[in-house]
């Protein structure tokens, strides 16, 4: 017979688990679904800065910046330059995200045990346009620990839902259906991988060993994006907005954000909007010693450095490092190569 609960949730990174928590927090029954291992619980985020977009914190005042729910709306419906009717709900869950983060964001995240560190960043600074695209203000919060920082109290509420019986994992399960019958959801299927010793990132065998099929009316989705696919990546690639895909291209994210469940959520009458919005940082470089296949770090520089293309051109404000990186990008790809030439010294590497 097919397993039950509450609720299903497909993908076991951060969204799935902070799901699972306050699902499990109101003595809901949980089924986290993922098809890599255990040693990727939490998925990307473990690989991530930790950097959080919160709005008029402590941490900002005391460096005196002045932020506020305002000022933050309006940066972010610059950056995200909502133009299409399925807009619609992006529109409210930007608002209802900047409600949050100017609101309850950190006094809930720090009762979790969140801390963060002092210098608040400035990550995405735009062109310096009051409507255009770019944070008007520091507002990158670096968690200490940074991502795995950023998981640890989730991982660890999760495990405790766990002992209560309320949230299950089923790790090496892949999920390839969301079941419907009766006019509604009535679960997922798909198959069980191979058990599997890789080391968390790594790219884990696609062998089947068995299938399943676990039941439940509520389904949620939350696998990530299609970063560690290059077929999806360059199906969906913007071309009118900035030119045509790259010859190469590396990647930030591991092989198993491979954005299958877009597919199989859309078979099941799921509406995926905006596939075409995707974003490229253009300071990648290709990892010396690599974790996932073509894995890429990104450099962090001061904005000092100089940044020229395959030609030697320097690119125009606001193409400097971590101001603008689609335009970036467009400026890279408007040159004809698919790469360009960052120059620093020993003072802005060693800043
Ligand atoms: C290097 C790096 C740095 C970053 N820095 C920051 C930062 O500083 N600040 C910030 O806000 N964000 C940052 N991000 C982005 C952020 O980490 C991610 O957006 C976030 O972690 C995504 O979480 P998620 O749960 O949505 O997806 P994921 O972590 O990708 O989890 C999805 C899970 O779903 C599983 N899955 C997928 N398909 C299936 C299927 N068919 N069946 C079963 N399981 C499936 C996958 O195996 C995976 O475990 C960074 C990301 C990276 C990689």
């Amino acid at each position: 017979m097919a397993e039950k609960a509450d609720c299903i949730i497909v993908g076991a990174g951060l969204a799935g688990l902070v799901a699972a928590c306050e699902l499990a927090g109101r003595g809901k029954s949980v089924l986290l679904v993922d098809q890599e291992g255990e040693q990727n619980l939490g998925g990307q985020a473990f690989w991530s800065l930790g950097g959080l977009f919160m709005v008029d914190t402590p941490q900002q005042r005391r460096m005196r910046i002045r932020d506020s729910r305002e000022l933050a709306m309006t940066d972010w419906m610059g950056s995200a330059g909502f133009d299409r009717e399925e807009d619609f709900w992006p529109r409210k869950t930007a608002e209802a995200y900047i409600d949050f983060a100017a609101g309850e964001m950190q006094p809930w995240l720090s009762s979790l045990g969140m801390t963060w560190f002092p210098v608040v960043g400035w990550a995405e600074r735009g062109g310096a346009l009051a409507t255009g695209h770019g944070n008007s203000v520091p507002r990158f919060h670096i968690t200490w620990g940074t991502g795995p920082g950023v998981l640890k109290p989730f991982i660890e509420r999760a495990r405790e839902y766990e002992k209560q019986g309320l949230v299950r994992f089923a790790f090496r399960h892949q999920v390839s259906k969301i079941e419907k019958g009766g006019g509604t959801i009535t679960g997922v299927s798909g198959e069980v991988l191979e058990a599997t010793s890789v080391e968390r990132g790594q790219e884990s065998s696609r062998k089947v060993t068995g299938d399943f099929r676990f039941q439940s009316d509520c389904v949620i989705v939350t696998s990530g994006g299609i970063g560690g696919n290059f077929d999806l990546v360059r199906k969906n690639w913007p071309v009118k907005r900035v030119g045509p895909a790259p010859k190469n291209l590396i990647s930030g994210v591991p092989r198993h954000v491979d954005g299958r469940m877009i597919g199989i959520t859309r078979k099941a009458g799921a509406a995926i909007i905006n596939e075409d919005r995707m974003w490229h940082y253009t300071e990648g470089v290709q990892n010396w010693d690599p974790i996932w296949p073509d894995h890429a770090i990104r450099i962090l520089p001061g904005p000092s450095s100089l940044w020229f293309d395959a030609e030697g051109n320097r690119f125009p404000a606001p193409c400097l490092p971590g101001f603008d990186t689609l335009e970036t990008l467009r400026h890279i790809l408007a040159s004809g190569y698919d790469y360009s030439w960052f120059v620093l010294n020993q003072a802005i590497i060693e800043k």
